[in-house]
């Protein structure tokens, strides 16, 4: 086996019979940082949540996943995988406006050159759900949110609007079966690649609390910033005083602290029940 890459989060690998091995281990990223502590369990629960999901998804667009055996050292955590020329957007749709839509809205009235209704705030439903594309950024920047006008000079209009088509399309479906489980789906990126024959296929991971912003829909109120399914336990506590680490200087983020680590764990736990109504073993 070779190791290709490794990325904030996941480990990738080709076999000998050239599949790729996507790896989600349990780090943790915040603020651009990964972090020195993982959370026990979480790279498991993305890629049984990714896998849940990619078969709901099936009949929006086709996946990445191939039938290969999964070295027992990394069960559960791993998918087996076409190795795709991954389209270089990160393909994001959104349903609530909040982060970085809400900054250049405040700005602009604009996200992605969309122009919204005026009088919005932190965590309002848009009119219609929005794909605002953002550019990858290197390591330890944040993307950048472009027009979709952009990514049809880039990769083409036919490539553009298919991606803007899929994305909405899987944010619905994500959106629709998230809310029959209380769970408001605000926004979710999603990575898409070629294949050797030339066609787009979902890649990566998709719908999990890490490529996703999951609000409780009964405690949803627009106008501050709402509860997450997410790594929200971890960012508070990062610029809380307790930690005593200040975001804007040169130091990393400190270690988690264990209670810290466990209620992001349940967290984690907690959205993948919610949304599969499984229980997590
Ligand atoms: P980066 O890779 O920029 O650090 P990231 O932190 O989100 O981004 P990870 O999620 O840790 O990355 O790693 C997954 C990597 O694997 C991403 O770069 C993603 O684009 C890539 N990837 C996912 N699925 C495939 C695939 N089928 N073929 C090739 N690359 C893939
Ligand atoms: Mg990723």
């Amino acid at each position: 086996m070779k190791h290709l890459y490794s990325g904030k989060v996941r480990e990738l690998y080709e076999t000998g019979d050239g599949v790729l091995l996507l790896v989600a281990t349990d780090r943790i990223s915040a603020f651009d940082y990964v972090l020195e502590t993982p959370i026990p369990d979480k790279g498991k629960i993305l890629t049984q949540l990714s896998l849940w999901w990619f078969e709901r998804l099936a009949d929006i667009v086709p996946n990445h996943l191939v039938q290969a055996p999964i070295p027992a050292e990394f069960a559960g955590r791993a998918m087996a995988c076409r190795r795709l020329s991954m389209v270089p957007v990160e393909c994001v749709a959104r349903g609530y406006l909040t982060g970085s839509a809400l900054t250049d809205y405040r700005r602009s009235g604009e996200v992605c050159g969309i122009s919204l209704p005026p009088g919005l705030s932190d965590g309002s439903r848009l009119p219609a759900p929005v794909f605002t594309p953002a550019t990858k950024a290197p390591r330890g920047e944040h993307d950048m949110n472009i027009p979709a006008a952009v990514v049809a000079d880039r990769s083409g209009p036919a490539v553009a609007a298919e991606l803007a088509r899929i994305t909405l399309e899987v944010y619905r479906r994500g959106a629709e079966l998230a809310a029959a489980r209380g769970i408001i789906v605000a926004d979710t990126k999603i990575e898409l690649g070629f294949d050797a024959s030339g066609t787009l296929l979902l890649a990566d991971e998709v719908l999990t609390p890490d490529s996703s912003r999951f609000w409780p829909a009964d405690q949803w109120m627009p106008g501050r910033s709402q509860p997450s399914f997410d790594k929200q336990y971890v960012r508070d506590w990062l610029t809380s005083p307790a930690s005593g680490w200040n975001r804007r200087g040169p130091e990393p983020p400190p270690p988690l602290p264990p209670g810290v680590v466990e209620r992001t764990r349940r967290t984690y736990i907690e959205a993948y029940e919610r949304l599969t109504g499984l229980q997590w073993s």
